[in-house]
């Protein structure tokens, strides 16, 4: 199977056999940018034999989130600057232990080894909010997209309809929280003019299939926030009637849309989000002192 997809413009995706995790490389004479690059060292060699090819003046790398699968590729360009989120530092250090626990368990389960042990970095430019920004030809729009990590931005590329959704909009992952519901959803409704206005032809969640079209990227939109929705609504509903956090979740364990492919089973985080999202039901319904 080849894993890259040429998305045309110089626009390159690469799937890895990790998680299905996507790598973009924006290939220009002027300046590539790498978005994730990973997650196997293989896999590395492969991108950065493709950059050579392409023979970049500069290289930058843009990292979504400080999450272990995304962060790996660092050490096979050590020079290319590093764009990513202002709190980026701060949640990489504080993950650094499960990045290199993870980091061990991936390679030696596609029996691969690591050249060196993964360093801790910063990035050389941190951005936040709604940031417009020039990369030699590439034409970029960063957005805070907090909910599922908070140090993650998406990448909208304006001129080709590109949106790089980092971990969100998958079709085979479930919204993954990590604080409640409202956050994430958010996040998705500051892309909802995007997607209701035509700039989204192509995206590529950071894990599983590209999706093509208006229509297709729209339904994606669309499905992660019916399943917020639903979860944050079925949830509240059953704190109101008193139900108790385990309650909670063994009523709402069927809830529908959880199971998205059968290679990733969903269940696990399904349970986290219910817990997510009873915390923080659970915290607004208390009076303030
Ligand atoms: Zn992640």
């Amino acid at each position: 199977m080849n894993a890259w997809t040429d998305l045309g413009g110089g626009i390159f995706v690469r799937q890895s056999r990790a998680f299905r995790m996507n790598s973009v490389a924006l290939l220009a004479r002027e300046h590539a940018v790498l978005v994730d690059p990973g997650v196997l060292p293989s896999e590395l060699d492969d991108i950065a034999a493709r950059v050579r090819d392409a023979n970049p003046a500069q290289v930058t790398l843009f990292i979504t989130h400080a999450h272990w699968d995304h962060v790996l590729g660092r050490s096979w360009w050590p020079a290319a600057g590093v764009i990513a989120h202002d709190r980026f530092p701060a949640d990489l250090e504080r993950t650094m232990a499960w990045v290199h626990e993870e980091a061990e368990t991936i390679a030696s389960k596609h029996g691969e080894s690591w050249p060196r042990r993964f360093e801790s970095f910063r990035p050389t430019e941190r951005v936040a909010g709604l940031h417009f920004r020039r990369i030699g030809p590439w034409r970029a729009v960063f957005r805070d997209a907090f909910g599922h990590s908070a140090s993650q931005l998406s990448l909208h590329l304006p001129e080709a309809r590109v949106l790089i959704a980092a971990d969100m909009l998958s079709d085979i992952e479930i919204p993954m929280l990590e604080t409640q519901p409202p956050v994430y959803r958010a996040t998705l409704e500051a892309l909802r003019p995007l997607f209701e206005g035509g700039a989204i032809e192509t995206l590529v969640p950071g894990h599983g299939t590209i999706a093509r079209g208006v229509d297709a990227a729209g339904d994606r939109f669309r499905r992660d926030l019916a399943y917020l929705e639903t979860l944050e609504r079925e949830t509240r509903r059953l704190h109101a009637g008193g139900a108790s956090l385990a309650d909670a979740q063994a009523r709402l364990s069927t809830v529908a849309d959880v199971e998205r492919h059968p290679h990733h089973p969903m269940r696990e985080i399904h349970l986290e989000n219910i817990q997510h999202a009873y915390k923080g039901i659970d915290a607004a319904s208390r009076p303030h002192r």
